[in-house]
C-alpha cells in the first residue's frame, strides 16, 4: 500500500494542479492558488517547461540517435510523457523513470505502458541518496550503461540544495557520449520569481533560484553545452510556428550538455 502524506504540500501535486490534473489535494490547491497569485505566470511557465522537455527529449532521439534515457524527477504524468516522446522517434527506446513522491508511484503503471519493442521502468529514489538508484534492479535491467544514455533533470533542480552534487553523481556512471538536459528556476527572467519561492518556501517546499551562471557551471566540469547553451526555456531549440513566449513570462532556464 503507498502511503501518500495529503496533509501537506508537495511539488508534484502543485504542479499537477496549475497543469488542471486530478491528483491534488486541498493544502495542494491552497499553496499553488498563493503560488499564482503572486506570479500568475507559474501557469505559462509550466506549460512552456512541458514544451521544451518534449524539444529536448525529441531532439536527442532524433537528432543525436540516443535510445536510452533516465528521468529525475518525473512527476505526475502528462501526456505526451518522455517515452511517448522518445518512442515516437524510435520504438525501441528505454526509459527509466524516477521520483521520490509516493504519488507518482501510484501512476507507475501509465508510464509503464511504453512500446513493444521498448521498455520503460520506474524506480522511486530520493535523489539526495544517490546509492539507491544506480544499484535498483529495474534500473540495471533496462538501461546498459557502457552506451551513452540522455539524462533529464526537468523542472526538478529546483528542489534540491546541492545542485552540483546532484548531477556530478548522475553523471559520473554514464559513458561519454551521454547528454545531460536540465531545466531550473531562476529569479534572472521573470519578476515574481523570488516571491514565487518565498510562497514555496512558506508551505514548506524549499526552492532554490539559480543564476544562468550557477546552470552553466554545473555543466562545465564533464559537459560540452550544445546550442544554443543555457537559454530561457523559449528560446531552447523553438520550433517553427511556435506562439513566442516572452522572456519575462517564463521563470526557467534549459540547456543540454554532451558528457566528454
Ligand atoms: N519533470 C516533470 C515534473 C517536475 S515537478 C516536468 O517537468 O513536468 C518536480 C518533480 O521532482 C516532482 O515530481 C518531485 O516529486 C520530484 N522531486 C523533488 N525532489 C526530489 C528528490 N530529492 N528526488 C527525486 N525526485 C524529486
Amino acid at each position: 500500500m503507498v502511503q501518500v502524506d495529503t496533509t501537506v504540500p508537495h511539488s508534484a501535486r502543485m504542479y499537477d494542479y496549475v497543469l488542471g490534473g486530478k491528483d491534488n489535494y486541498p493544502p495542494d490547491w491552497e499553496a499553488a492558488e498563493e503560488a499564482l497569485k503572486v506570479w500568475p505566470g507559474l501557469w505559462t511557465s509550466m506549460r512552456v517547461n512541458r514544451a521544451v522537455m518534449r524539444r529536448m527529449a525529441h531532439w536527442l532521439a532524433d537528432e543525436c540517435g540516443v535510445r536510452q534515457f533516465l528521468d529525475i524527477g518525473t512527476g505526475i504524468p502528462t501526456s505526451p510523457n518522455l517515452h511517448e516522446v522518445v518512442q515516437g522517434v524510435a520504438p525501441e527506446s528505454r526509459v527509466v523513470y524516477v521520483d521520490n513522491d509516493p504519488i507518482v508511484l501510484v501512476h507507475a503503471r501509465a508510464l509503464m505502458a511504453g512500446t513493444e519493442e521498448g521498455r520503460t521502468a520506474y524506480v522511486e529514489a530520493d535523489m539526495r541518496d544517490p546509492e539507491v538508484l544506480f544499484a535498483a534492479p529495474e534500473l540495471r535491467e533496462t538501461l546498459d550503461l557502457s552506451r551513452p544514455v540522455g539524462v533529464t533533470v526537468i523542472a526538478m533542480l529546483q528542489f534540491v540544495e546541492d545542485a552540483a552534487g546532484l548531477i556530478e553523481r548522475l553523471t559520473a556512471p554514464l559513458p561519454s557520449g551521454s547528454y545531460l538536459a536540465v531545466t531550473a528556476a531562476t529569479a534572472d527572467l521573470a519578476q515574481g520569481s523570488t516571491a514565487l519561492a518565498e510562497v514555496y518556501n512558506r508551505r514548506g517546499v524549499p526552492m532554490y533560484l539559480r543564476s544562468r551562471g550557477e546552470l552553466e557551471a554545473l555543466f562545465a566540469d564533464r559537459c560540452e553545452l550544445v546550442e544554443p547553451g543555457v537559454v530561457p526555456m523559449q528560446h531552447w531549440r523553438p520550433e517553427e510556428g511556435e506562439t513566442p513566449v516572452g522572456v519575462e513570462q517564463a521563470n526557467m532556464f534549459a540547456g543540454v550538455g554532451r558528457l566528454r
